[in-house]
Parts: C-alpha cells; sequence; structure tokens
C-alpha cells in the first residue's frame, strides 16, 4: 500500500509502526454550521479510516474538537450566550451531521477545554528546554529554535517572512513566533496557568491531544491543506521540540480544497453551503459519490449539476446492489474476485477513490447485464454493497421526506377548482370525480391515498380521451414532488426529494 506524504512530497510505501495504526485529524471548531468543505474533508479520512480496518489494520482514531477559540469567543459574544452554550450547540450539530454523512465516529473526540492540564504541561515543556518564552502573560515557541522548521510546508523560514500572516504582538522575539499559550482578556474565558489566566493556543491544542491519546510518534496525521501551513508545520515544531523524537508524524495526508464555482472556499467569503443546505436535496451516498470520484489530494469543485450526476449514478448502484436477501445466485461471467482485486489495487495506490469508484460501476454494470438475462447474481450484488461500504455508500433505496398530505389536499382542492370549469363529457364519470376530489379536499386523509385516488381520475379522464384534463394532473402532481410514470404494470409515482 502506497500513501502520499506531504513530508517528503513524495507516495511512500505504508508501514505503520505497530499492530495498531495510530491516527489524528484535525477536527472542527464549534462555532457554526458546518459546511461543503467540512464533509469533503471528514468523509475523506472516513473512507481513509474505512479502508484501512477493511486491509485488516487496526486503528485507534483521535479528532479533537477545538472549542475554545477567538472564533468562538466573538460569536458567543455577538449572540449573547456563553462560549460553552455555543460549543456545545455546536458541536451536537457537528455529530448530527456527521451520522447523516454516515461517517464513522472517530475513537476519541477530545476537548481542548478538557485537556488543559496536558496542554499546560507540554508548554511548559517547551519552556524548560528553550524552545518557548513567557512574554506579558503569553507564551511563545521560538521558532528559529527548531532547525528544520518549514519541513512540512517546504519553506524556509526566511521566505515565509514576507508571505505569511503574521500575528501582530510587540513581545514576541521574532515575528514568525507563534502563540502557544494566550494571555485572556477581562470577561474572557480562562485558565490558571504558571504564566497567568489565559486559554491555549489552537496549534498547540493538536500536539497535547495526539500526545496524551496516541504517543510520541503518530502513524497518520491528516486534514485539509489550508492547515499544512501554519497549523500542521507548528504542531510538528511544538511536538518534536518537546518529546525529542522524529518525526511526530510518519505520513502526512492532506485533502485538496472545495471551491464553490471560482471562489475558493472560504470562511470569509459568506457563501458557504452547509452541510444540513446539501442533504435536503441529496442523499449521502450521493454527496459521497461526488467528493470520491475526484483523488482527494485535488481541488474539488462544487457544482448543483455535479451533484445531481452524482445522485444519478447513486441510483444506478443502489438498484444493481438491489435485495440480496432473496433472489437467486448465478453471477455467470462476473468474476466478483477480479472486481475485489482491481478495488483494493486503486485504493492502495494513495486511496485512488475515483478508479475505485469507477470499478463499483463497472461491476453494476455487469449485474444490470445479467438480470436482463434472467441471471440474479446475488454474489456480484454482495460484493458491490461490500465494496460499497469501504466507501462509505450504504446503496440503501432512499427514503424521501414524508409525504405532506395538507399540501397534496391542496393539490387536490385546486384541481377541483381547475377541472370544475371544463365540461367532463360523461356524466356519471363528472360525478364521481367531483366527489373524489372533494373528499381528498375535506377530509383528513393519508397523502398515499390522495394520490392514489388522483391517480384512477387520471386514468379514467385519459380513458374517455381527455387528454388536457388528464395532463393537468400529471402537471399538479409533479409541481407538488409527485412525478408519475406510466408503465406496463400500471401508473406508479415518485417522490422527488428537494423538488
Ligand atoms: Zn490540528
Amino acid at each position: 500500500m502506497k500513501v502520499h506524504n506531504t513530508l517528503s512530497g513524495k507516495k511512500e510505501e505504508f508501514l505503520p509502526q505497530g499492530d495498531e495504526i495510530k491516527m489524528y485529524v484535525c477536527g472542527v471548531t464549534p462555532y457554526d454550521e458546518s459546511h461543503i468543505g467540512h464533509a469533503m474533508s471528514y468523509i475523506i479520512f472516513d473512507v481513509i479510516h474505512r479502508y484501512l480496518k477493511f486491509r485488516g489494520y487496526k486503528v485507534k482514531y483521535v479528532q479533537n474538537v477545538t472549542d475554545i477559540d477567538d472564533k468562538l469567543i466573538d460569536r458567543a459574544n455577538r449572540l449573547g450566550a456563553t462560549v460553552t452554550e455555543l460549543a456545545e450547540k455546536f458541536t451536537a450539530r457537528y455529530f448530527e451531521d456527521m451520522d447523516a454523512l454516515n461517517i464513522e465516529r472517530a475513537d476519541i473526540y477530545p476537548r481542548a477545554t478538557e485537556e488543559i492540564p496536558k496542554i499546560i504541561e507540554v508548554v511548559q515543556g517547551l519552556i524548560d528546554k528553550g524552545y518557548a518564552y513567557p512574554a506579558e502573560g503569553s507564551v511563545y515557541f521560538r521558532v528559529r529554535q527548531k532547525e528544520d522548521y518549514g519541513k512540512l510546508s517546504h519553506r524556509k523560514l526566511d521566505s515565509m517572512m514576507s508571505g505569511a500572516r503574521i500575528e501582530p504582538g510587540k513581545e514576541k522575539e521574532d515575528p514568525m513566533d507563534f502563540v502557544v499559550w494566550k494571555a485572556s482578556k477581562p470577561g474572557e474565558p480562562s485558565w490558571d496557568s504558571p504564566w497567568g489566566p489565559g486559554r491555549p493556543g489552537w496549534h498547540i491544542e493538536c500536539s497535547a491531544m495526539s500526545l496524551k491519546y496516541l504517543g510520541e510518534t503518530i502513524d497518520i496525521h491528516g486534514g485539509g491543506q489550508d492547515l499544512v501551513f501554519p497549523h500542521h508545520e507548528n504542531e510538528i515544531a511544538q511536538s518534536e521540540s518537546f518529546t525529542g523524537k522524529k518525526p511526530f508524524v510518519k505520513y502526512w495526508l492532506h485533502n485538496g480544497l472545495l471551491q464553490l464555482g471560482e471562489e475558493k472556499m472560504s470562511k470569509s467569503l459568506g457563501n458557504l453551503v452547509t452541510i444540513k443546505d446539501i442533504l435536503a436535496q441529496s442523499s449521502a451516498d450521493a454527496l459521497r459519490l461526488f467528493v470520491l470520484s475526484s483523488h482527494y489530494r485535488s481541488p474539488l469543485t462544487y457544482s448543483d449539476e455535479g451533484l445531481a450526476a452524482a445522485e444519478r449514478g447513486a441510483d444506478r448502484l443502489r438498484q444493481a446492489a438491489g435485495d440480496t436477501s432473496g433472489g437467486g445466485n448465478k453471477g455467470n461471467g462476473i468474476d466478483v474476485e477480479a472486481y475485489h482485486n482491481r478495488f483494493v489495487e486503486a485504493m492502495d495506490d494513495d486511496f485512488n477513490t475515483a478508479q475505485a469508484v469507477a470499478c463499483l460501476f463497472d461491476l453494476a454494470r455487469d449485474i444490470n447485464r445479467a438480470e436482463e438475462s434472467g441471471d440474479y447474481a446475488r454474489q456480484a450484488r454482495e460484493t458491490l454493497k461490500d465494496l460499497g461500504g469501504v466507501l462509505g455508500l450504504t446503496l440503501k433505496p432512499v427514503e424521501a421526506a414524508p409525504l405532506d398530505a395538507a399540501q397534496i389536499a391542496q393539490v387536490a382542492a385546486s384541481l377541483y377548482q381547475e377541472l370544475g370549469r371544463s365540461t367532463l363529457s360523461k356524466e356519471e364519470l363528472a360525478k364521481d370525480f367531483f366527489e373524489h376530489l372533494a373528499r381528498a379536499g375535506e377530509e383528513l386523509r393519508e397523502a398515499k391515498e390522495i394520490i392514489d385516488d388522483l391517480i384512477v381520475m387520471r386514468k379514467e379522464l385519459r380513458a374517455s380521451k381527455q387528454w388536457q384534463q388528464a395532463d393537468m394532473i400529471r402537471d399538479k402532481l409533479s409541481e407538488a414532488g409527485i412525478v408519475l410514470e406510466d408503465t406496463s404494470q400500471g401508473t406508479v409515482w415518485k417522490y422527488h426529494r428537494g423538488s
């Protein structure tokens, strides 16, 4: 198995240190709804996590929650809430989103505010070794003390000076020094420390937590490419200086960033699409396919059309996966083992999910061909489900949002109004028809019953060649998201989410 390591800039043979893979992925700062950029990153690391387990590894997976931060303090102040209230609310929302995306939980989600003693221990250790210094209640990391600073982002300190956003602060020895402990301003949440009341810097949090839960050297550290510098560069500086051991991380994995149209996804743009927005109009499987159809290190451009195409793809896979509880097996000519091997080969090559997805579509096509010739190919369907599951695809039929009976009754009532103006040629039909419609509007009935009634009426209208009126029923239902399809077994209806 090969993985691309940001540290070396190359694909390397994946050789974990021990029996259990130690994996750390930077988590969220819960001050707002999670957006599609979060979805992309956490779907990717979920697939990596799932695939490692599929390959027989034991994995210990840690993801932090940055529940104290400037953004949280600012937003809490604006909303008149406490930082704790805000963090609790959006941490809960984050887990809701992750569950809805079928993202498996990490083993541990340490929260910054609950790890203060460990953080203080690391900060003190850095001071003791001369890597950090207190100044006016804060503590800074002495970047020039770490001779290989810049090795992850492949930059030299002096060239960084010009490009980097440097935090102002007169008390720093060097403008590139970064804060590891931040003195608190009056009214801000704070913890006692040897340097006065304050709170941890963002970077030290990840160093302390990975050390506490995963040890001095971990196998995989993940995050978005926007975290390479300064966040991950600073994590390396802190962790390696504190422990005196290298490397802090064997394999650094970074996903490409999500773009909205031409603009880079950025929290400052204000044009964010939340995960809840996306899942209101498409399934988690579709979003996963959309993300996984590109290589994780490439940038991904979000578009509604792209997501709609992914939903159609998800439908094809769902249909092919079908029901494996019944149905006979033959699967003549479908070499499931070859598909399995092809999938593994793709994923072993730096998690090439695009090729793995292509493999699933080819398998689905073979299943459909087999079915056309009367061969249920149950084993092939099971293989499709299993391999899809490694990518976190459920391939379960989409459960539409519950039908709104009041809305459907309203459709019937408006048809009653409009069709009343047309002349119905057959008196008997007309009487029946209007009775049906009136009932639909007046009685509290299940939406499904009303739709079934309307389908019966449409059939009668068509039988008496009143095409225009029949079409009106179809069109009104379609506006309400109910799509009628005429099949050889009669008319069936489908409810389309988001329409
Ligand atoms: Zn981090």
